[in-house]
């Protein structure tokens, strides 16, 4: 029977477009709102880690996935010069014969995940957002902004780390905060070096990544820590990028230097995370993906953790008759797991802000968080 026949998710990020799909498996009706427009998708790339891949995989979405992008096997440290100083091979957790893991734009994966939730029957409203909940004993009504009103039988909020509903209905304990941290990414033609997650780090603690999107593309990201989150004039920003890389002398990252301001979209993103405890539901009302967990992105997990959570919640809403035992269940499938994997991360970034283990504390670290994220979900 399971525990529900119509479903509205608000947000059709990473999250909702994956749970809207696989509650469409399932039999069960849904309705995506979206504020906004499919064509402003926007972003550099994203990794997808062997867990999320076995994920996609039960959802029959990772060939496509896979199609989209490239697969990677190994994790190196390399010095600013690009000699390398460790070399590790991630575990193919999901099928031994292929890749790790997976980079691929995040325009490409947002249309895949589109695609198969509108070929299995989601239907997805763009450029619209919710302006009233109201929920009962029996579903949940809902006012667009559009001017339709819609009833269901549950709501999900998929609504990222910013999350208006979670605003709405838990009221503002839940808020994420400034993690002292951000990142600048844009993207650069891909070389032999970039064939992994490649670290490239100085003395100083100062890091830049590399991760690979496609054969031709991949994207760098500088992480930058700072007390108080940048602001840096939009005239600034190529000066800035090429002073932060000017210590770098690997070959490629002097290329990649070479290529700010010739028509990049370079984009500063300051972390700002959120561990919300369980419950993630009240009444019909429940959270999914950043909306209840927002990861410091060291573990590249945070989208992980989404199409887990979207995994989850459609397994128990299709095995429990009763909403308040499947809601439950999912909380208590997802919170220490996404938990572990948020205190991993932040003890990255801690370390990487105040350097005070040796040089293999990191990747010791980035390690135990890759066997723990092998274990069954
Ligand atoms: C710098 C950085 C790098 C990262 N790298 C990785 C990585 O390599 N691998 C990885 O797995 N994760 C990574 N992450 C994390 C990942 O991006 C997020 O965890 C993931 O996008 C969460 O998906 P989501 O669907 O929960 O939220 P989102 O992707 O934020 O989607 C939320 C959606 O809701 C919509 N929305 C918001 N409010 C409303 C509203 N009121 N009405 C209607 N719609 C609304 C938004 O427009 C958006 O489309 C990274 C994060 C950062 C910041």
């Amino acid at each position: 029977m399971g525990a529900v026949k119509k479903v509205f998710i608000v947000g059709g990020g990473i999250g909702g477009l994956t749970v809207a799909h696989a509650l469409q498996r399932i039999g069960v009706s849904t309705r995506v709102i979206e504020m906004g427009d499919k064509r402003d998708r926007i972003g550099t790339g994203i990794t997808l880690l062997g867990n999320a891949l076995r994920a996609l995989a039960e959802l029959g979405l990772v060939d496509a996935c896979l199609e989209g992008g490239l697969g990677w096997d190994t994790v190196s440290v390399r010095d600013g010069a690009g000699t390398i100083l460790s070399e590790q091979s991630s575990p193919r957790i999901w099928d031994a014969d292929r890749p790790a893991a997976l980079g691929l734009m995040r325009p490409r994966l947002g249309q895949i995940l589109e695609d198969f939730a509108t070929k299995s029957g989601a239907k997805i409203d763009f450029n619209t957002t919710i302006t009233r909940i109201d929920q009962d004993d029996r579903g949940v009504t809902v006012q667009l902004s559009n001017g339709e009103t819609d009833r269901a039988d549950l709501l999900i909020a998929a609504d990222g780390v910013y999350s208006k509903i979670r605003q709405s209905i838990f009221g503002d304990e839940f808020k994420p905060h400034y993690a002292g941290q951000g990142v600048w990414r844009y993207t650069v033609s891909r070389t032999e070096a970039m064939n992994g997650f490649v670290l490239y780090r100085l003395p100083t603690g100062r890091v830049v990544g590399a991760l690979p999107l496609s054969k031709e593309l991949c994207y760098l990201f500088f992480l930058e820590s700072t007390d108080e989150k940048l602001r840096i004039p939009q005239d600034r920003v190529c000066d800035y990028l090429r002073n932060l890389l000017a210590p770098f002398t690997a070959p490629e990252l002097v290329a990649a230097a070479k290529v700010i301001g010739e028509d990049k979209h370079i984009s500063y993103r300051p972390f700002d995370v959120l561990m919300m405890p369980a419950p993630w539901h009240r009444g019909r009302v429940v959270l999914l993906g950043d909306a209840a967990h927002s990861l410091m992105p060291q573990m590249t997990s945070g989208g992980g953790m989404a199409i887990e959570d979207a995994l989850v919640l459609a397994q128990e809403l299709n095995r429990n008759d009763d909403l308040e035992t499947a809601l439950k269940t999912y909380c208590r499938r997802r919170e220490e797991r996404v938990g572990r994997v948020y205190d991993i991360a932040y003890a990255i970034c801690r370390e990487e802000r105040k350097p005070e283990h040796g040089r293999d504390y990191s990747m010791g670290l980035l390690r135990e968080g890759y066997a723990f994220l092998a274990a069954p979900v």
